[in-house]
């Protein structure tokens, strides 16, 4: 008998990118398509001494059951973290321990999202963000994105039009468009946040990962100058780019109401995030080590980006345009089709990985009115050689008949 599945599942796809990781395997490839950190770059040494201060120290706790909002002491590492990137009001007691930003996202999906609610999210956005709320019955609604990130004018029009439950921004060094949205911008989010009483979800793992500049300062931050519009925003953070993805620690800031309903449910879905995890990685904010594995992946990361960004102009030239990113783990690329080439990116990527090289064709990552065009490329995990050549290769592909 045929398993009668939720209807909500109706409403959503398996990703088309999860074919393609099945070929990732294939020996010889060179994979921009992966959205990770470099393991290499994980500070094994520092993690392991956090994981064995929180068995040595409080034992107990970090292998006991713990509060949903999350373990006391990570709230308070996690306060004084922020504070250091400008949130300098924020109390412990403002945001919750989540098991990794994606679970803080499905926790608005469950809180916010009823069956047929408008949302929304940049056209391109995150891919797991699109299922999610889409799982909870979401109706998306793509605002234009250009090289500054969201364009906050068509944003406006598109809150006055669709009146959504919320808007869904990943404004710094966003996946994947790696776009950086300038404190103007950011001030005008705000600004018709308050305008128009709509409350704004700014996602961000990625604003740590700068290269030459930090980036002006998150929503969150700036929100304390802008009257009205902390009470309407959500900050989801993650300590999964910048230290392991593996620990699942995220959290989630917000009003005190819809914090409490997120732990309730919360509370349904996993009790809390893994103690163990929670305790390591408070020991490992304590320790101080932070600043020297951000300097470390930082640059290695802004190496990887500035010798795909040089690759791509030398190999392919006119035939794509890219706004070399400032930060993150992506470079996202447009084919120009000039001098006839290829347009289509899912196309590219076939005959890419026939050549050993990877990426992700950039249409998966519309809610609506995909631009088959598009290409995100990662140059996280790639050495420089293997960026040179998976580049030519690339190159190869595209001049391929
Ligand atoms: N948001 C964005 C924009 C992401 O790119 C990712 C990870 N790829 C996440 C959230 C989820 O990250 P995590 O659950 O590991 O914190």
């Amino acid at each position: 008998m045929p398993i009668a599945f939720a209807d909500r599942l109706n409403n959503v796809e398996t990703s088309a990118i999860r074919e393609l990781f099945k070929l990732l395997g294939k020996p010889g490839i060179i994979s921009f398509a992966g959205g990770f950190p470099d393991s290499a770059l994980f500070d094994v040494d520092g993690i392991r001494i956090a994981a064995n201060a929180a068995l040595t120290h409080e034992p107990g706790a970090a292998l006991q059951y713990g509060a949903t909002e999350g373990y006391q002491p990570l709230r308070e590492e996690i306060a004084r973290f922020m504070g250091n990137k400008g949130c300098t009001d924020l109390a412990p007691e403002q945001l919750i321990v989540t098991t990794g930003s994606q679970q803080a996202l499905d926790l608005l999906g469950k809180t916010l999202i009823s069956p047929g609610d408008k949302v929304i999210v940049e056209g391109p956005t995150f891919l797991a963000t699109i299922q999610c709320f889409k799982l909870y019955g979401a109706e998306l609604i793509s605002a234009p994105v250009d090289g500054d990130g969201v364009q906050t004018d068509a944003l406006e029009r598109l809150i006055e039009e669709h009146h959504p439950k919320f808007v869904y921004l990943i404004p710094t060094f966003g996946n994947p468009s790696g776009a950086l949205l300038p404190e103007e911008r950011r001030r005008k989010v705000l600004a018709m946040a308050v305008k128009h009483q709509t409350l704004i979800v700014e996602d961000d793992p990625y604003g740590d990962l700068y290269f030459d500049a930090p980036p002006p300062p998150s929503l969150l931050a700036l929100s304390a100058s802008v009257p009205g519009s902390r009470e309407l925003l959500v900050h989801c953070g993650s300590l999964s780019k910048v230290l392991s993805p593996g620990l699942r620690v995220g959290w989630m800031v917000g009003p005190a109401e819809l914090l409490s309903k997120a732990t309730m449910c919360k509370q349904f879905s996993d009790a809390h995030t893994s103690t163990f995890a929670q305790a390591t990685a408070a020991h490992y904010l304590k320790s101080g080590r932070m600043q020297g594995t951000l300097e470390r992946v930082r640059k290695v990361y802004a190496e990887r980006a500035r010798a795909m960004g040089e690759a791509l102009r030398r190999e392919l030239g006119a035939a794509v345009e890219f706004v070399q990113p400032a930060g993150g783990l992506f470079i996202w690329a447009r084919l120009t089709g000039q001098t006839g080439l290829l347009t289509d990116g899912a196309e590219l990527a076939k005959r890419a990985i026939e050549n050993n090289v990877a990426f992700v064709p950039g249409a998966p990552f519309y809610a609506s009115n995909p631009d088959l065009s598009t290409l995100r490329l990662s140059f996280a995990t790639v050495g420089l050689d293997k960026i040179e050549e998976g580049i030519q290769r690339l190159g190869a592909s595209l001049q391929q008949a």
